[in-house]
């Protein structure tokens, strides 16, 4: 089996640049995506800061004009899972979930994931009233009482947009103090119908089929109690989507790949990119330039070239 110059595992907005930027550079090159093209375009109701799109734009519209983009530029996706990514030889070996294909460089661009609660019922009933998107899933809890556990900005701008139109919103912190920007815990303290517990965390998740409340209880003290609800809404961070390569390069103690200036990992043939990478800033437009620039660094590499770009 012949090799590619490059494999691209994640058609988030990173990977679709890194291939954009490939493409160009005239690399033979492979970009597989598991789910669909756009990674976290789709929990994105609206983007304001993203320059050169209209205000207000949808993630979805973004990810589908970044689908054109590569079918305008002729880049097929290739819509498989990467399971396993080994080196032997020099050469890496991209086991998915429906073929094995070789490369001589890789560039992960995996983003991330929701980070879960752990608690027993969690997966069972997630999408049977536990959510971790409020912009995907807050419309079917218009009436309703709901919760949101969490205390930075996610959670903060989770519990401001589901109070327009749930009954109740209860933000449960585990702290007592919300870690949010003060612009939006201000705006969130100002909603009648926001009730926040501070100092509590989640000790069960109760329902069979559908979730019908939690219990809480209070840090260092217990004292134990139920709070009957329709839905809750978790928002307690991210992980970063990097499994399959904790062999191949060095994270930080969260997972996060660490890369210098240039995306490239510890590994000489491996480059990281957006929100897989530890990164000061988690921002489409920090992702979009990173897969530029790991693209051109991999070029330079393969080919051996001295580009000043
Ligand atoms: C609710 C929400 C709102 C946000 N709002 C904004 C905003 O207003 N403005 C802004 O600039 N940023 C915003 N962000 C942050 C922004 O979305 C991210 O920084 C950016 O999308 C990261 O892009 P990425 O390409 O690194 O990762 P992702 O978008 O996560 O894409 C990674 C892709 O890799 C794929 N993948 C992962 N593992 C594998 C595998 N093993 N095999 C194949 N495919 C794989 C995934 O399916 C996914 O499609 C928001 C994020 C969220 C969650």
């Amino acid at each position: 089996m012949k090799s590619l110059d490059l494999i691209i595992v994640g058609a988030g907005i990173a990977g679709v640049n890194a291939a954009v930027y490939a493409k160009r550079s005239g690399l033979t090159f492979k970009i597989f995506e598991s789910k669909a093209i756009g990674g976290q375009l789709f929990y994105m109701e609206r983007i304001d800061n993203y320059l050169g799109l209209k205000l207000g734009t949808k993630g979805r519209e973004l990810a589908r004009s970044l689908a054109d983009s590569l079918s305008g530029l002729n880049i097929p996706i290739e819509s498989e899972q990467v399971k396993e990514v080994k080196q032997q030889e020099g050469v890496f070996q991209v086991l998915t979930n429906k073929g094995q294909y070789r490369s001589k460089a890789v560039i992960l661009a995996t983003g991330s994931s929701f980070r879960k609660l752990g608690l027993t019922n969690e997966v069972k009933l997630t999408g049977k009233g536990v959510s971790y998107c409020a912009v995907c899933d807050g419309f079917f809890f218009k009436g309703k009482n709901v919760a949101v556990v969490g205390g930075g900005n996610t959670a903060v701008e989770e519990a401001l947009y589901l109070s327009s139109f749930a009954k109740t919103v209860t933000l449960i912190h585990r702290r007592s103090k919300l870690r949010a920007l003060e612009y939006l815990s201000k705006n969130l303290t100002k909603k009648d119908n926001v009730n926040i517990i501070y100092n509590h965390t989640i000790k069960e998740i109760l329902g069979q089929q559908q979730l019908k409340g939690l219990i809480i209880e209070e840090v260092d003290k217990g004292n134990p109690r139920e709070l009957p609800l329709d839905g809750l809404f978790v928002a307690i961070g991210s992980s970063p989507n990097t499994e399959i390569c904790r062999q191949l390069v060095s994270t930080d103690e969260k997972g996060f790949i660490t890369t210098d200036s240039k995306m490239k990992t510890s590994n000489d043939l491996v480059w990281a990119c957006g929100d897989c990478r530890r990164r000061p800033l988690r921002q489409l437009i920090t992702a979009a330039s990173e897969g530029a620039i790991a693209s051109i660094e991999v070029y330079k590499k393969v080919r051996q070239s001295y580009l000043s770009v």
